[in-house]
């Protein structure tokens, strides 16, 4: 089985955490002596991570439960030069509907202004249903376990990212991106696609 990416640092290099006193086998030795699983110890913590990550040593893909939506959504990816795209929602300012805008060089944003400057524009509809739906598969990228920011500083002109998002319970996910990808930032734009974002990179 492939090993899970660690949302921090991209590593494959993860292992499964096993919390509690295991049941030791020849099987699970293997699995120790190849750090595909480590020990957890007994003391449970709340919330619970599954997994653990080999290079960062961090722990990761924490066991929570999202029982609100999110709110507000802003993702939006540019180059210094080349197109940019930005695309998000407001519930409390525009109601469900996923906006999408595109274009050349121009600074823009999805309120009204850079709205209606861009040359692609969307408006796509969402149910309740829908954002219920996208707020699970977007958390299952992880956004609230990436790190602030992630920066290739050897490279001069290239690209910039930003995710922001706000669910109802208050709770405020941000990070950002100068020439370098999180490791789930091509998962996240998986998600956007299947909600009907035409073109996101
Ligand atoms: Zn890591």
């Amino acid at each position: 089985m492939a090993r899970k990416m660690c949302p921090k640092c991209g590593s494959r290099d993860t292992a499964h955490i096993l919390w509690g006193m295991p049941a030791m086998s020849l099987e699970l030795e293997d699995e120790l002596e190849n750090r595909r699983v480590v020990l957890g110890g007994c003391c449970v913590p709340m919330p619970e991570p599954r997994y653990h990550c080999n290079e960062c040593k961090d722990d990761f893909a924490y066991r929570r439960i999202f029982g609100g939506i999110i709110k507000r959504f802003h993702c939006s990816i540019g180059g210094f030069f080349g197109r940019n795209y930005v695309c998000g929602f407001d519930i409390e300012k525009y109601g469900l509907c996923l906006r999408y805008v595109s274009n050349e060089g121009i600074h823009l944003d999805v309120d009204e202004d850079g709205f209606f400057q861009s040359d692609i524009k969307l408006e796509i509809p969402l149910s309740d249903d829908m954002i219920t739906r996208f707020t699970y598969d977007v958390m299952k990228c992880y956004p609230d376990e990436w790190k602030k920011k992630y920066i290739d500083k050897d490279i001069l002109d290239g690209y910039s990212w930003e995710l922001d998002i706000e669910l109802d319970s208050g709770e405020k996910i941000a990070s950002y991106g100068i020439n370098k990808e999180a490791p789930y930032w091509k998962s996240l734009i998986k998600v956007l696609k299947k909600y009907g974002i035409p073109e996101f990179e």
